[in-house]
């Protein structure tokens, strides 16, 4: 099996918890400790098997081997990647079952980030997330006052749209807005304007 790991939680030991996401489910595993297993970290995709189940709902995480990624050496990618995937632990918390959705746009994802800037190539990842759960807000309309916004425009957490008058927040064009919420597209954003964008999302999918 294939999967995400979406965080790590030492216990007992030197043991880990190891929460990994996969196609169509998220697997809360245990890991013994062994001085033979290779080094795990959040955000690698690894190729596993599951054994048994220890108590209730918790399997034995073995045989993993990790699938590299191209740009796995760039600190830089690798760290915004890791903050991106940690998102994710917190957004399915008791959560098991999932739509694979989620497992193909990080497939995606990881491809884009080859050649894409890595906070442009998330950033429109998650664009994509919040379409797929019907949160994209492209009515418009201000989340604070429930008023049409028709110039300027503010984000807040999750990108709702809100006036910048009610809420004292940072100004985008609508016309730019609506290409990054209709077209996918962020080309129009400068880089100081994606590091502010980039902060929002950290605030949680
Ligand atoms: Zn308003």
């Amino acid at each position: 099996m294939q999967g995400y790991i979406l965080d790590i939680k030492p216990v007992k030991d030197d043991d880990l918890i190891v929460i990994i996401l996969t196609e169509n489910r998220i697997y809360t595993t245990y890991r013994f400790y062994g001085a033979r297993h290779s080094t795990i970290n959040i955000g690698y995709k690894i190729d596993f098997e599951l054994e048994g189940s220890l108590k209730s709902d918790i399997s034995r995480l073995r045989d993993v081997m990790q699938l590299n990624y191209q740009w796995i050496l760039n600190s830089q990618k690798m760290y915004a990647w890791q903050r991106f995937i940690k998102l994710f632990n917190s957004h399915f918390r008791d959560i098991e079952e999932i739509d694979e959705f989620y497992f193909n746009l990080l497939n995606e994802l990881v491809h884009m980030m080859i050649k894409q800037n890595e906070k442009r190539a998330i950033l429109q990842a998650y664009l994509k997330l919040l379409e797929y759960e019907g949160r994209l807000h492209t009515d418009y309309t201000c989340f604070l006052c429930d008023i049409e916004i028709e110039d300027k425009i503010s984000l807040v957490r999750s990108f709702l749209p809100a006036h910048p008058q009610c809420t004292f927040s940072k100004i985008f064009s609508i016309d730019k807005v609506k290409e990054m919420f209709e077209e996918n597209s962020l080309i129009n954003f400068t880089d100081e304007e994606i590091d502010y964008l980039w902060n929002i999302l950290l605030q949680g999918l």
